[in-house]
């Protein structure tokens, strides 16, 4: 196949190209490395470009014969969305629309789609399965749903196939140590916790400790940012004109904030500094996928599913790139 990947220098695009070269394919970058890292990719595969050029998308497709898109770029901090909802819906939803566009002009009718556990909400049964309701509470989440929405509309009028993909907690990194995860600024609990116990940050912040769990702090699904690069592979290859996918993908099994600190200090031998702090806005005590749909109909199966064997691979990028990409 000839695939276009959209944030691809981002840290699951990355993995995910890395994985489809491997794989034989023929894979186009297209990033415009506000957040992507020039490092984290092929150069000679990288095209640095905005989803605001249709031109230069119409452009892309045309010269390398583009037959299938992953789509990974867009905005995803869930606090900036809810203070800046123009900007998410802007880039999510309108720059979206605008290589949907390109495509259907082309007539590239494969798009597989990053979406995301914050479509889902606050739901109050665990796990969360592909027939849980759809209650986004951020605006990141509702741009999120509104793509999906979109896409399934799409899928009907023009035969569009197409997998909505949403990840739970991506986590980890290339077991080689080659790539990893580097976000500016760093939100993301494993490689805070990890900094925290290199020493590069004095504590890690729980945020919030009396939630209604085993230990009073919040559950989550952690999904090896490999398993979720195959797991696109897997849907880019099997799906049909007119199809249209939906998978959940994590590990179906929850880990609290104090447990992934556990976790951590087991991996490095370090202690790491905690500090107990309030709850963070918009953060539901437990977020726990089904990913039985995936597994049973395509065959997916998550090679992590320890959180230690996921926090190794991470605490190797970070102990070999303490800066993150500037040490490439
Ligand atoms: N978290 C925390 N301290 C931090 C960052 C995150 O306690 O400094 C918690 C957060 O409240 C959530 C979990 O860790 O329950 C995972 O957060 P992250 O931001 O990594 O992912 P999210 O679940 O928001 O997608």
């Amino acid at each position: 196949m000839h695939i276009l990947v959209t944030g691809g220098a981002g840290y699951i695009g990355s993995h995910a190209v890395k994985l489809f070269l491997e794989r034989g394919h023929d894979v186009w970058i297209y990033d415009n490395l506000c957040f992507g890292h020039r490092a984290a990719v092929p150069a000679d595969r990288l095209i640095v470009g905005d989803l605001n050029e249709p031109h230069r998308i119409d452009q892309v497709l045309l010269q390398h014969r583009i037959d299938a898109v992953v789509h990974f770029a867009a905005f995803t901090y869930v606090g900036e969305s809810v203070q800046h909802p123009a900007k998410y819906w802007q880039n999510n939803v309108v720059n979206t629309l605008n290589l949907m566009e390109c495509l259907r002009r082309h007539k590239v009718a494969r798009f597989v789609f990053s979406s995301t556990a914050a479509t889902f909400g606050t739901p109050e049964q665990m796990p969360i399965t592909e027939q849980t309701p759809q209650k986004p509470i951020n605006p990141y989440g509702a741009s999120k749903l509104t793509v999906e929405r979109i896409l399934a509309d799409y899928s009907q009028a023009y035969q569009w196939g197409f997998a909505a993909l949403r990840y739970f907690n991506a986590a980890g990194a290339r077991a080689d140590g080659s790539i990893g995860e580097d976000h500016t600024p760093e939100t993301h609990l494993i490689p805070l916790i990890i900094q925290a116990a290199m020493g590069k940050r004095p504590h890690i912040e729980i945020f919030g400790t009396d939630y209604p769990t085993p230990d009073g702090t919040c559950v989550r699904d952690y999904i090896h940012v490999d398993d979720l690069a195959e797991a696109h592979l897997l849907t880019l290859e099997k799906l049909q004109p007119g199809q249209a996918m939906h998978y959940n993908l994590g590990n179906g099994r929850g880990y609290s904030v104090r447990e992934v600190i556990a976790a951590v200090e087991a991996v490095t031998g370090k202690k790491v500094p905690i500090k107990e702090g309030p709850r963070r806005a918009g953060d539901p005590p437990v977020l726990v996928a089904s990913s039985d749909k995936i597994q049973k109909e395509l065959g997916w199966k998550p090679r992590y599913t320890d959180i230690n064997a996921i926090v190794e691979t991470a605490w190797n990028w970070h102990r070999a790139h303490p800066k993150g990409y500037k040490d490439k």
